[in-house]
């Protein structure tokens, strides 16, 4: 619940103690516990808060670390209330600041040749509050500092789009985390339907990208089904509707597999796709082969290769490193 349907909520269920809404609410986000008692109230009152609410951390149930030259990539499995294990990663950045992958559902119905979390298939879409409840299990029970946000763990987000919607308002919510719009990216295989959907939300400052990984229809659909139902040249269309600001750049995600999607003709399908969309940003991922390698990972030179004929297409481009690969918790290897 955001802080407004939790005073609404309050008002019209208790009996008494609803005013202190608003100051429960933010010290849930705040020291990352529900205490109706530390306000004061009868032990009538901070009982029917309690019968009434709360918060719904998940278990801790592994972790794991890979030390790295920015800091430890970390990954946590997390219990939710029924036993479904998402997992969540939090990735350290230049400047001592960490982003924190989150899932959106458990498992994922996309099916992505490289993926791990694609072979498992669709177990359910996540709660909105299981989704936040990520981000407060890996701030108060880890103790990580999440500054930046990414629905790029398990789960196709735009195929959850109710609950990760609803989860965007509670992380940007003034009276809790207060997340900047701009410091959360949704990430998409491009379902078809699911970013007009994302854009009539009205987030004008929410970040997009778009998992690509080919340069045409043929390879894309080998790599990832949900091509079939939205080639390429319609996936352009939805995504150059999305910008809702001046400054606004598409995020292109593309993992490099060696033989697969590493040819010259693939970096010029690449640049066509993004001169459709408007203003875009390639994120250059090395392939991390998981328990069903489609290939082997690149090596520095096919990576530097591809990266050099995208940018004689004339396309920005950041290299990712990849991080988190030898705990399973690099892209594409949520899940198992
Ligand atoms: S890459 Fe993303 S969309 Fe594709 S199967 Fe994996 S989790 Fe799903």
């Amino acid at each position: 619940m955001g802080s407004e349907a939790l005073i609404e909520e309050a008002r019209r269920s208790l009996p008494s103690g609803a005013g202190l809404a608003g100051r429960i609410y933010a010290r849930v986000f705040e020291k990352g516990s529900f205490e109706p008692e530390a306000f004061g109230m009868s032990a009538r009152s901070a009982q029917a808060w309690r019968k009434g609410f709360g918060i719904g951390l998940l278990e801790v149930r592994g972790l794991a670390e890979e030390e790295g030259e920015l800091g430890p990539t970390s990954k946590a499995i997390m219990e939710c209330g029924d036993g479904a294990r998402v997992e969540c990663v939090r990735i350290p950045m230049h400047g001592g600041k960490s982003t924190l992958c989150i899932s959106s559902q458990v498992g994922c119905r996309m099916a992505c040749a490289f993926c791990e979390t694609g072979r498992s298939g669709l177990s359910r879409n996540l709660l909105a509050a299981e989704i936040v409840a990520q981000v407060h299990t890996a701030r108060f029970a880890l103790g990580w500092d999440c500054g930046n946000i990414v629905f790029m763990g398990m789960g196709e987000p735009l195929d959850n789009l109710d609950q990760v919607s609803a989860a965007l308002r509670v992380l940007t919510d003034r009276r809790g985390f207060s997340y900047s719009w701009e410091r959360i990216t949704v990430c998409s295989s491009g379902p078809p339907g699911g970013i007009a959907g994302l854009r009539a939300l009205g987030l004008r400052r929410l970040n997009l990208s778009i998992s690509l990984n080919a340069g045409d229809d043929a390879t894309r659909d080998a790599l990832m089904p949900v091509n079939h139902s939205q080639g390429l040249s319609a996936l352009a269309s939805e995504a150059s509707d999305y910008s809702q600001r001046g400054n606004f750049v598409l995020a292109i995600n593309y993992c490099l597999i060696p033989g697969v999607n590493d040819g010259r003709n693939q970096a010029k399908g690449v640049a066509d796709f993004c001169a459709r969309v408007g203003r875009t940003m390639v994120n250059l991922i090395p392939y991390n082969p998981g328990s069903h390698p489609i290939a082997r990972a690149p090596s520095p030179e096919e990576l530097g290769s591809f990266a050099s004929w995208l940018r004689e297409e004339g396309l920005e481009l950041r290299h990712r490193a990849a991080k988190g690969s030898s705990i399973m918790a690099a892209c594409g290897q949520l899940g198992r």
